[in-house]
């Protein structure tokens, strides 16, 4: 059998110094635990743009459609800014995602203890916090039409809409039960069922996804419930599934529970490809951070635990991503800091380099 595949897109400001750390720890993984992949890099993002004239090369898109998982580290910085619309770094991202069809995302919102002083709520919410959000990507508000600004007698209008298939919500909600399979066995399905008809016909949609998974536990809440929920006592959920809307919101709010943007990995799946695995692509949640780029600064544990992440969902290695998560809870223990997670106290903190040498150790 192939090694599973592994396409490498770091990208631009601190995207290739937060990869550096990851190819560490893959090689390490290839030399200690036996366990191979055949990695390719490419550009993508500003880094393509100077080389190639496109933020994303054709080449690198039908070499994503391809692999097994891509990794990709963040697009943009300042250099960009005036580039046409149709060339910005972002435009890469966006037709990764909009090619590969990668209509799950999931943030997991993951309080590692050491951490757990540095959230903004109390300690005993958020410790030992694992919960996943499942947010649809490619439908709904932000696509639905008719869209625009109209006029309407002497007036303007603008005009958003809500639109979803049954199909759609099938898919994310598959996604959503399959991960729920693999972790606590519940899934919490959001939406406003009691203003919004799509929201109807979600929840109609996800119950009847739901039979297919006996052993899940389904719930629903109206999504303003939802956030109330999320932020007075988030350990109750393992998934919550929603929609793209929604998703937005209460993806950053879960997010917040657990400390620093340089903590948060993500994954954006898709359709299962014939080895039974969906089509996927992490990235950490934070940007391109061109105020700390080249300073030896980022913290790489997002780009870190998004490796963990396809570890898991791509990789079959459940018990290797398990072992690499234990592995940053005990670098965070020791209390080794990257500089966005020191307060103002003034103590010293390690560098990139120093962060990941110290995950590969533990
Ligand atoms: P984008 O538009 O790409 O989302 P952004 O400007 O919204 O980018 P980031 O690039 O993520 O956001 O940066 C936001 C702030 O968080 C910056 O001050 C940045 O230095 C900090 N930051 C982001 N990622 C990290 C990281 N991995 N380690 C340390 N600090 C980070
Ligand atoms: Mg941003």
């Amino acid at each position: 059998m192939s090694n599973p595949s592994l396409l490498i897109l770091p990208g631009d400001g601190i995207g290739p110094e937060v990869m550096a750390e990851v190819r560490k720890i893959i090689d390490w993984f290839g030399a200690k635990r036996d366990l191979q992949f055949d990695v390719s890099e490419d550009l993508v993002g500003g880094a393509a743009y100077d080389k190639h004239g496109t933020p994303l090369h054709d080449d690198t898109m039908a070499k994503a459609q391809e692999v097994d998982a891509v990794l990709l580290g963040a697009v943009g910085g300042p250099k960009y800014d005036n580039l046409d619309f149709s060339v910005k770094p972002e435009r890469g991202l966006l037709r990764l995602r909009k090619e590969m069809d990668l209509y799950a995302n999931l943030r997991p919102a993951q309080c590692f203890d050491a951490l757990a002083d540095f959230s903004s709520l109390k300690k005993d919410v958020v410790a030992g916090l694992d919960i996943m959000i499942v947010r649809e990507l490619t439908s709904g508000i932000y696509f639905g039409e008719p869209r625009g600004i109209f006029e309407e007698g002497n007036e303007r209008v603008g005009i958003n809409t809500q639109r979803y298939t049954e199909s759609e919500i099938d898919r994310v909600a598959r996604s959503a039960f399959e991960l729920a399979m693999r972790r606590g066995k519940k899934v919490c399905s959001m939406e406003k069922a009691n203003v919004m008809e799509s929201g109807i016909l979600w929840r109609e949609v996800v119950t009847e996804v739901g039979k297919d998974y006996p052993e899940v536990e389904l719930s629903h809440m109206y999504a303003d419930a939802g956030a109330m929920q999320l932020c007075r006592w988030p350990k109750q959920f393992d998934v919550i599934v929603t929609d793209n809307l929604f998703g937005d919101l209460l993806s950053d709010a879960a997010a917040m529970l657990t400390g620093s943007l340089g903590m948060l990995p993500s994954a954006s799946l898709g359709a299962p490809m014939e080895n039974g695995r969906p089509k996927a692509l992490y990235e950490p949640v934070h940007g391109s951070a061109p105020d700390i780029a080249g300073q030896g600064k980022a913290n790489p544990i997002a780009c870190i635990l998004s490796f963990a992440m396809a570890l898991r969902y791509s990789f079959d290695q459940g018990a290797e991503a398990d072992r690499l998560e234990q592995a940053v809870e005990t670098v965070l223990a020791e209390g080794k800091r990257t500089a966005d997670l020191l307060g103002d106290e003034g103590a010293t903190p390690v560098s990139t380099a120093e962060m990941g040498d110290a995950i590969v150790a533990a």
